[in-house]
């Protein structure tokens, strides 16, 4: 005799009634989740609002003391550090709620991979700098061209050479290298830090869940976590995400702790560049690795107005061996050629009052050898290149500045006779 049907979770409603409840329970988990990144999203933009006010109040107040003369307090640095810090954490609180909701958009060109390098170094070279940290950077040649977005591909490399300066001690070597395998650019990012245990490294793309209740590295208690707890685990999510949206890939290495990490960016390389075309066709395919250290010894003379922008230029020549130095008007810089006969002279263009042409024009006339003078400029329209060639600049270069550019521009240059 048929048993009579009991509602059990074998029974085809049963079983209807627990799916319903576990699509209900997806829905609103995915509706949280939403909420989520909706939540952080808004907190980045409202965080955001304030900061910058504070740092065009900081820049004014700056500006004044200097046309007072008096020197920067040591307090004004310190607020602008932080202040740094703090734009940094929000935009990438900004941009890992963007890439979680698919809103970033990347903004690509054609680009030389070390145009992006040169962003990166130019980033993190104040707090290398601060850190006694000596980063050895070496490309292959010929330049790898690669399509994607200078910004952020800037940001990959710079977040990586920032954790390898944050978590190594000072004084430290970092190594930033790259090679061409086909149609493969391969970028590594070397430090001999404090490493990372073996059964963090598949994680550490991933740390940044800031609804864990056990803090954002899920409550490790392994000792790695204090020095863990410096940052949020936004970095290396950020990272990932915006290496993934160019096609590309990335993974951590490491021997353990103590024993420093290694990162190492995949990225696709663009194709038909005429230079890997000339390289074939004198049978050499084969990556020649070339650091980008320059001739040393020269006397570099840096102009431009943005103090923070002359200084780390200028300590970034020094760090290659060059005696630099950095001043931020025309008046200033007239007195400093007279004073440091300097061999290369780069000069931003936009000076305030006597402007980089009239600073240029003054020192090409100027009796005793003429250094070689390189405009700098954040316009490349064709009547500015006209008007610095005719007041006497031999060079032009666009902001932002390529490190190897310039680097070339200083081995040629004191290789001039007379030098
Ligand atoms: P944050 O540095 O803000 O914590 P990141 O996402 O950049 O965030 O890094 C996540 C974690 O990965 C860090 O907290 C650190 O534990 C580890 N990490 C990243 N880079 C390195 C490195 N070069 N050496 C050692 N540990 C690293």
């Amino acid at each position: 005799m048929p048993r009579k049907r009991t509602p059990s979770s074998h029974t085809p409603d049963a079983a209807e009634a627990t799916a319903e409840a576990l699509r209900q329970q997806a829905r609103a988990l995915a509706d949280a989740d939403r909420r989520k990144d909706d939540f952080i999203a808004m907190l980045a933009h409202e965080l955001r609002t304030p900061l910058a006010p504070i740092r065009t109040a900081l820049e004014t107040l700056r500006r004044r003391r200097a046309a007072e003369g008096a020197l920067l307090e040591h307090e004004l640095l310190v607020i602008e550090r932080q202040l740094d810090h703090l734009a940094r954490l929000v935009d990438d609180l900004m941009d890992v709620a963007r890439i979680t909701r698919g809103r970033v958009e990347l903004r690509r060109q054609r680009l030389e991979l070390a145009t992006i390098v040169a962003m990166a170094v130019e980033t993190v070279e104040p707090e290398l700098r601060r850190r006694r940290q000596r980063l050895e950077v070496a490309l292959p040649e010929p330049p790898v061209p690669i399509d994607g977005d200078p910004v952020r591909l800037a940001q990959v490399l710079s977040n990586l050479l920032g954790n390898a300066s944050k978590y190594s001690e000072t004084g430290s070597w970092i190594g930033l290298s790259a090679l061409r395998e086909g149609d493969t650019v391969t970028v590594r990012v070397r430090d001999e830090g404090i490493g990372i245990p073996r059964e963090r490294l598949a994680k550490v793309f991933d740390d940044f869940d800031p609804f864990d209740q056990l803090g954002p590295l899920g409550g490790r208690t392994d000792g790695f976590v204090e020095r863990a707890r410096d940052g949020l685990g936004l970095g290396l999510t950020l990272v990932k995400g915006l290496t993934e949206m160019h096609g590309g890939s990335v993974e951590a290495e490491s021997e353990g702790p103590g024993e420093g990490s290694v990162f190492t960016v995949r990225l696709p390389a663009a194709e038909g560049d005429e230079a890997e075309a000339a390289a074939e066709a004198s049978g050499s395919s084969r990556e020649r690795t070339t650091t980008l250290r320059a001739a040393s010894g020269g006397r570099v003379l840096v102009v431009d107005d943005s103090i923070d922008t002359a200084e780390s230029f200028a300590e970034l020549l020094r760090i290659e061996g060059h005696e630099a130095l950095a001043v931020h008007d025309g008046a200033a810089a007239l007195e400093a050629a007279s004073a440091l006969r300097p061999d290369v002279v780069f000069l931003d263009l936009g000076l305030p009052g006597m402007n980089g042409f009239d600073v240029a024009e003054r020192l090409a006339s100027a009796p005793g050898r003429r250094p070689l003078l390189v405009a700098v400029t954040g316009y490349g329209q064709e009547e500015s290149r006209r008007r610095a060639r005719a007041v006497g600049f031999d060079k032009v270069l666009l902001k932002p500045i390529d490190l190897r550019e310039v680097l070339e521009i200083l081995a040629r240059a004191l290789e001039r006779p007379g030098t």
